[in-house]
């Protein structure tokens, strides 16, 4: 069988491709690595998504995204793309199968960078997180640094701070990034302080994380801070390894025109994968759906050309 639209990602965007064309009643699968949902399922509160007054839960976003998409008839399917094939018919190989279609969406998203310094990869899973919604009911009472001066860092201290006793946030630059908004909540928390002009240097500890050694980037000085915890929000890097052939920019994202065309006809990019300035949920479930609208104009126009 060959489908009309493979999307690849199950996130916000790849969900939102899955139900317009669904719903447009074209033969759709999406293939999603692990769950759907996609960054958002860590989310503790989307608080900026219009009609949520009180904010949604991510995790629970994502389960009427994708029961959504499923209800208009997308079938969704739990594997990992390896490569993409372009042709007449294209391919999408995972790693149990091979599909074919006329069109490919990709909305693979991004994942998450690490520090890559001395102790980081030792403590992952036991101290060093990238998930405070996870793994924040474990440091109650503890103290913990979180690393990154971004919405997600501050976004993430917060819901810590419902925890821990002290959490320590560190950023390399004097100046936060995040939206003001999330600066003026984090300034209202008396357990929440800011380490400013400095980064982690390295973790150290036995069977359990026992300090981080940060330095002073501009006075080269170096200092122990005795915490339990690592929480590293240093942004994200696209998960663009399987697309050998698509025109990325220089830090890996997918380039697209404002109708999500890739430099290939027929392969389509949306979401955080592609190359933009602003990744939210709200832009990137608007991508979603202008990929689906252009992956169904290509394919009215390849079947008009072949009738
Ligand atoms: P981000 O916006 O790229 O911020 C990364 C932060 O980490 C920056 O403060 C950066 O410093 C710092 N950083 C980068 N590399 C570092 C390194 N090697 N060592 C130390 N610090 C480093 O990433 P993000 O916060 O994960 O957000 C990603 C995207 O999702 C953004 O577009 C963000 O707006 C969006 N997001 C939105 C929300 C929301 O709307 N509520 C929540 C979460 C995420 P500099 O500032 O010096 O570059």
């Amino acid at each position: 069988m060959v489908y009309d639209i493979v999307i690849i990602g199950g996130g916000p965007a790849g969900l939102s491709a899955a139900i317009y064309a669904s719903r447009a009643r074209l033969k759709t699968l999406l293939i999603e690595k692990n769950g759907c949902g996609g960054q958002i399922t860590v989310t503790d509160l989307i608080e900026n998504y219009p009609g949520f007054n009180d904010g949604i839960n991510g995790f629970d976003f994502a389960v009427k995204l994708e029961a959504q998409a499923r209800d208009f008839g997308a079938e969704i399917m739990y594997d990992e793309v390896t490569n993409v094939e372009n042709g007449e018919v294209k391919k999408v190989i995972t790693v149990n199968a091979t599909y074919e279609t006329q069109t490919i969406i990709v909305a693979a998203g991004t994942s998450v960078k690490k520090m890559n310094i001395p102790g980081e990869p030792d403590f992952i899973g036991k101290g060093v997180s990238f998930c405070a919604t996870c793994d924040a009911p474990f440091y109650r009472s503890k103290d913990v640094l979180v690393v990154g001066g971004g919405d997600s860092a501050i976004q993430e201290a917060l819901y810590l701070s419902k925890f821990a006793k002290n959490v320590i946030v560190i950023h390399r630059r004097n100046e936060l990034r995040t939206a003001k908004i999330l600066q003026e909540k984090i300034a209202s928390h008396t357990n929440i302080s800011i380490i400013y002009d400095s980064v982690p240097k390295e973790i150290l500890g036995k069977d359990s994380i026992e300090k981080v050694t940060i330095t002073n980037v501009k006075t080269n000085k170096d200092t122990d801070l005795k915490v339990d915890g690592v929480f590293v929000f240093i942004g994200l890097v696209p998960n663009t390894l399987f697309l050998s052939n698509l025109v990325l920019d220089k830090n890996g994202y997918v380039v697209t025109d404002e109708n999500m065309n890739t430099s290939i006809a027929g392969i389509f990019a949306c979401g955080d994968i592609r190359k933009k300035q602003l990744r939210q949920v709200v832009t990137a479930v608007s991508d979603g759906a202008q990929a689906a609208i252009s992956a169904q104009g290509y394919i009215e126009n390849q079947n008009a050309t072949t009738n």
